[in-house]
C-alpha cells in the first residue's frame, strides 16, 4: 500500500518548489498530476503540471466516478484521478498530492490513513513579498490571493502537520523527515517486518515450549 501525502498551501507559500525538490530527491515518490479546466500558464505543459481539459469532459469524468476527489477552485475544476493511486501502488511508490483544502478534506474521508500537511509562509507580509517577487500576477490577482490565503489558513487544523516555510533548504529537510517518519509507522511496516520475524521463528518455537521444571 502506498502512503498518500497530501500537501496544501496558499498560493505563494513555496509549495511547488518544495514538492519538486522532494520528488527529485526520492525515486520512491510519485506525483499525482491533477486534471483541471484552467488554461496552462506560461511554461506549463500538458501532462507535466496538469492534464488540461474542458468543463464538459471534466463533468463526464465526475459522473463516471473517475476522481478520488475534486473541487472548484478560483472558478475552475481541479481533480485527482483514481488511476494515480493504483499506478503508484503497482510501482511500489508513495504518492504526493498537491491539492486545495476542500480536496484534502475529501481525501481524508476516503483515505483516513493519508498524511496531510499544510504549508505556510511565515507571515502575510512575507507572502505578499513572495507573490510580488514571482511577478506572475496583476495587482488585483495578488490582492485576491492574499484574501484567499486568509481563508485557507483557517483550515490548518484539518491537517496532521503544519510546516512554516521560512527557508527552502530547511523546509525540504523537514518535509523529508516527515515522509521518512511516516513510512516507519508500525502499521506501514508489516511487509518489511515479516521476513525479519520469520528469521527468528526457530527461536520462538524453542522458547514457546513447556516451562522447565
Ligand atoms: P493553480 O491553478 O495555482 O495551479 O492551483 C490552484 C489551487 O488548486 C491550488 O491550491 C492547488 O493545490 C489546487 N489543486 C491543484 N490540483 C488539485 C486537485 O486535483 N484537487 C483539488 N481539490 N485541488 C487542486
Amino acid at each position: 500500500m502506498s502512503v498518500v501525502f497530501v500537501l496544501s498551501a496558499p498560493s505563494g507559500s513555496g509549495k511547488s518548489t518544495l514538492v519538486r525538490r522532494v520528488l527529485d530527491a526520492d525515486p520512491k515518490l510519485a506525483f499525482s498530476i491533477s486534471y483541471t479546466t484552467r488554461r496552462p500558464r506560461g511554461s506549463e505543459k500538458e501532462g507535466q503540471n496538469y492534464h488540461y481539459t474542458d468543463r464538459a469532459s471534466f463533468e463526464r469524468m465526475i459522473a463516471n466516478g473517475e476522481f478520488l476527489e475534486w473541487a472548484e477552485v478560483f472558478g475552475n475544476y481541479y481533480g485527482t484521478h483514481r488511476g494515480y493511486l493504483d499506478q503508484a501502488a503497482e510501482a511500489g511508490r508513495d504518492l504526493v498530492l498537491d491539492i486545495d483544502v476542500q480536496g484534502a478534506a475529501q481525501l481524508k474521508e476516503k483515505i483516513p490513513d493519508a498524511v496531510s500537511l499544510f504549508i505556510l509562509a511565515p507571515s502575510r507580509e512575507e507572502l505578499e513579498k513572495r507573490l510580488r517577487a514571482r511577478s506572475e500576477d496583476a495587482e488585483e490577482v495578488i490582492q485576491r490571493r492574499l484574501r484567499e490565503a486568509a481563508e485557507e489558513i483557517r483550515h490548518y487544523h484539518q491537517y496532521d502537520y503544519v510546516l512554516v516555510n521560512h527557508e527552502v533548504e530547511q523546509s525540504v529537510e523537514r518535509l523529508q523527515s516527515i515522509i521518512a517518519a511516516e513510512r516507519m509507522r508500525r502499521n506501514r511496516m508489516e511487509v518489511a517486518i515479516r521476513p525479519i520475524l520469520e528469521s527468528f521463528r526457530t527461536d520462538q518455537v524453542r522458547t514457546a515450549g513447556p516451562p522447565e521444571k
